[in-house]
């Protein structure tokens, strides 16, 4: 019998969880053809996610949970799931059930049918706001003009992956992760499927307009250096400019004798050369930054209780 895995980040989710786990457990009871262990990472939630999380447990062992000693992010707690994980696919989703369960017998479908990497595509966002689907929209376009690597619009975390893309995701232990554009760069066979996505069901997302930001400088900087590229073109266009100027100014003061004028020409070329410069160093700044991170070669994750899913029959 076959093993699928859900992993399921959790951050401050103690009024999600309880809907959460009635969902799935309706879609699990009704395949018993295949057997479920459900993962719950537990991101180091400031309210009582855990303690809820434990009582699922102690009512269905089939939901085990892995809780990390402090809240070090989705992308963080993913990879625990993809380490911990055990089954033969493994599926992720969120716990505010904005990534419905219903639709997970349609991916196993796909997975049987000899599909790697089953991913949904939201056909719509759900009521988020105007602006954040705005800014999506625009960031998905400069990503794909940048990047080599193919990062799909409107698809999230919610998939199905075989247990060849863990393994292979397993090895990518990059401390600043943005895991939407590792499942392209791992490549395998892959398919997609379309879902209506909800709006979340209690509480509030942990995702603001900042941290949005910075997870897309993480994108555009984890996949291409074409920023550093355009540095050194502009460099380069700006010098060239620069030394036909020189020799016009040489010239010009060889002919014409030496009037000190060109006050403002002088601050217009100051100015804009040193705000090109600081972009510039800005740029390396954001990769030198990345290379220090790396450097250190932490662990992206630490845990501090972890009790594994038990399917009954097995356990029996
Ligand atoms: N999440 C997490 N750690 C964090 C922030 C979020 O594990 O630091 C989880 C959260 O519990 C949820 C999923 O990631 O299951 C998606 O988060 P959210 O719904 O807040 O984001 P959105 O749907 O607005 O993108
Ligand atoms: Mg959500």
């Amino acid at each position: 019998m076959k093993t699928v895995s859900i992993i399921i980040p959790c951050y401050n989710e103690e009024a999600s969880l309880p809907h959460m786990q009635a969902a799935i457990t309706t879609i699990i009871n009704q395949h018993t053809q295949y057997q479920w262990q459900v993962l719950l990472i537990n991101d180091g939630s400031k309210d009582n996610t855990l303690s809820v999380i434990k009582s699922i447990h102690s009512r269905d062992s089939r939901f085990g949970y892995v809780s990390l000693s402090r809240n070090f992010g989705k992308e963080a707690a993913m990879l625990a799931g993809f380490d911990y994980a055990q089954g033969d696919c493994v599926v992720i989703m969120d716990a505010d059930l904005q990534h419905p369960p219903s639709v997970i017998p349609q991916m196993l479908e796909q997975w049987e049918a000899g599909f790697d990497d089953v991913y949904a595509r939201r056909t719509d966002r759900g009521r988020e706001p105007l602006l954040r689907r705005i800014f999506t929209l625009a960031y998905y376009r400069l990503l794909q003009l940048v990047s080599r690597i193919d990062v799909l619009q409107n698809v999230g975390d919610f998939r199905l992956l075989d247990h060849k893309c863990i393994e292979a995701l397993r090895q990518l232990r990059e401390s600043q992760r943005y895991t939407k554009g590792m499942y392209c760069w791992i490549g395998f066979k892959k398919k997609e499927i379309l879902f209506e996505q909800g709006s979340r069901l209690e509480g509030h997302s942990s995702f603001n307009f900042w941290s949005l930001l910075r997870l897309s400088i993480e994108g555009v900087t984890s996949y291409t250096t074409l920023p550093l590229r355009i540095s050194t073109v502009l460099g380069l266009l700006s010098s060239l400019c620069a030394f036909v100027y020189l020799i016009y100014i040489l010239c010009c003061t060889l002919l014409y004798g030496d009037p000190v004028r060109g006050y403002p020409t002088i601050m217009v070329v100051m100015l804009f050369l040193g705000g090109a410069q600081l972009l510039s160093l800005g740029i390396i700044g954001e990769y030198l930054g990345r290379i220090f991170h790396e450097s250190k070669q932490r662990p992206v994750y630490l845990v501090a209780e972890h009790e594994e899913p038990v399917n009954p029959e097995v356990a029996s």
